[in-house]
């Protein structure tokens, strides 16, 4: 018989946390702190969802997406998770970027910024104060229209290597584009230049072994492999969920499922408006990745000259399309040094590229293999450059591709950062369609990534929170649909 992984789970609880992404976690544990009975499913073995890792013979751990973040979390883990966590986040100081316009090399902040635009790119004091001013002051609430290609060409008319500079991490950093409204951008790059890139010492690992620990203290009821197949709703909004075939009640869901996977699987079409199922259907989903992983034998190291993070390209100009063709040409590499897991004597790198769904999942078996031989061959090559002894130092090698991010996250598409930015306004107004569900993850630049996906799991809880104290001082009321 196979195993009951809801073995001893109750009937009914306050919240059930659909996934275990960082949203769905920070969710959890908030609720968990404020007094709710959280059950937290996870249909994968592992938490974390894309902030996952994989450990390969020899003692290999490979991180997915510990790349870098602003210095946000830090505050961020701190208030809504531990001081061991936050204490454990640690600034990445040399970034590299590699292509035919420029070579160099940045600390990744305002002022470092300001004084390569100055030297290198031959750009006055006031254009770049003026750009940096515009981006900080970006908000929410701004005019949406304006794109980020209107936003270079207003400060840099003409400068396509300033914006190479400008934007190319951004996109690697959460896949938007010159054509994503600017307000997205501004945030996002600003949040970066304040005080650089930041990782996690010890791994992701680490980290979502402690945020287990405390979602347990704080009386979560942790489940892996347990795969959420419905939402109930009724007249009054969520009833419960189905989950590994059995039904629970609850007053509140979060889904941290892919947005448009939340409203039109979990949920059903027929149990929305009409016009916010189309509002649904029209939000467009962010673009995939590939990766290839390298792990280097014990011991065998790589010059730190080679950096932290190098965004590295042969394409002559940036521009989206040439990011996401198969035909790679940029490429970031994430050098993993000892000091990344103190007490390790290993060196890995993982390098990533943005890369479209379709270009993998129509192939058959034998051209997907295919293809990944490709990617890896090609991304040793391409690496050679750099660290030119890596074929003779590598002892495993394996590469991902979008089909790999959607079998393991069921991300429609395999998207890495959820969807564009108009997912946001559909995640948000979920529980004014149904009573007592919400939606916390990957939606848009802002609410992505590490950071955005922490602080939307806190906003999010703070609105279930408010549902659920209204719901239980008034149990017979009414719920407004
Ligand atoms: C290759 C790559 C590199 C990245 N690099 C960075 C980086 O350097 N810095 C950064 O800040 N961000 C990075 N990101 C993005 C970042 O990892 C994500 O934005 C963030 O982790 C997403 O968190 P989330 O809360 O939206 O949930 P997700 O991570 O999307 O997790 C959702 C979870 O829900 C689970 N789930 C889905 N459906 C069900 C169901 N029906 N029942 C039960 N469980 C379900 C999934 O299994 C998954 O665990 C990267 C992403 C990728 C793919």
């Amino acid at each position: 018989m196979s195993k009951d992984f809801l073995k001893g789970a109750q009937d009914e609880y306050d919240v059930v946390v659909i996934g275990s992404g960082l949203a769905g976690l920070t969710a959890a544990n908030t609720l968990a702190k404020a007094g709710n009975r959280v059950l937290l499913c996870e249909q994968h073995y592992q938490l974390g969802g894309m902030a996952s890792w994989f450990k390969r013979r020899g003692g290999h751990i490979f991180d997915i997406s510990l790349h870098g973040f602003p210095i946000g979390m830090i505050k961020s883990c701190r208030r809504y998770w531990t001081p061991e966590i936050a204490d454990s986040i640690v600034q990445l100081k040399h970034i590299r970027f590699d292509n035919p316009m420029f070579a160099l090399s940045t600390t990744f902040d305002r002022q470092d910024f300001t004084r390569i635009l100055r030297e290198q790119f031959g750009l006055d004091e006031a254009t770049i104060g003026g750009f940096f001013d515009a981006a900080r002051r970006m908000n929410f609430y701004d005019d949406q229209e304006m794109t980020v290609r209107e936003l270079f060409d207003r400060h840099f008319p003409g400068r396509e290597d300033v914006i190479r500079l400008l934007m190319e991490p951004i996109t690697y950093a959460n896949g938007s584009t010159l054509e994503d409204p600017a307000v997205s951008y501004g945030i996002v790059f600003s949040n970066f230049m304040s005080k650089g890139v930041y990782t996690f010492e010890g791994g992701t690992d680490r980290l979502v072994g402690l945020m287990r620990d405390e979602m347990i203290a704080n009386g979560v009821d942790l489940r892996i492999r347990c795969d959420v197949e419905k939402i109930h709703v009724g007249p009054r909004g969520v009833e419960g969920v189905t989950v590994n075939g059995r039904r629970i009640k609850t007053r509140a869901v979060v889904s941290n499922s892919n947005l448009k996977a939340t409203v039109l699987r979990l949920v059903g079409e027929e149990h929305w408006d009409p016009a916010f199922v189309e509002q649904t259907k029209a939000v467009r989903l962010n673009n995939s990745s590939c990766q290839v992983y390298m792990a280097l034998r014990p011991g065998e190291m790589i010059d730190e000259s080679c950096g932290d993070l190098l965004f590295s390209s042969t394409a002559p100009l940036f521009r989206t399309e040439s990011l996401l063709s198969r035909d790679i040409k940029s490429r970031t590499y994430s050098f993993y040094y000892p000091r990344t897991r103190p007490g390790s004597d290993r060196c890995l790198v993982v390098s990533s590229t943005n890369a479209r769904y379709e270009d993998w999942a129509q192939l058959d078996d034998e051209a997907y293999q295919a293809s990944k031989a490709d990617l890896i061959e090609t991304t040793l090559a391409a690496i050679e450059a750099y660290v030119p002894d890596i074929r003779a130092k590598v002892e495993h090698v394996e590469a991902s591709t979008p089909t790999t991010f959607e079998h393991y996250t069921r991300h429609i598409a395999g998207a890495s950062f959820g969807t564009k930015f108009e997912g946001l306004a559909v995640s948000r107004a979920i529980p004014e369609q149904i009573p007592g569900l919400f939606h916390a993850g990957s939606v848009g630049i802002i609410m992505s990534g590490w950071l955005g996906a922490v602080n939307y799991g806190v906003i999010v809880a703070n609105d279930v929170d408010a549902h659920l104290l209204k719901t239980s001082k008034r149990p017979s009321a009414p719920a407004t649909v």
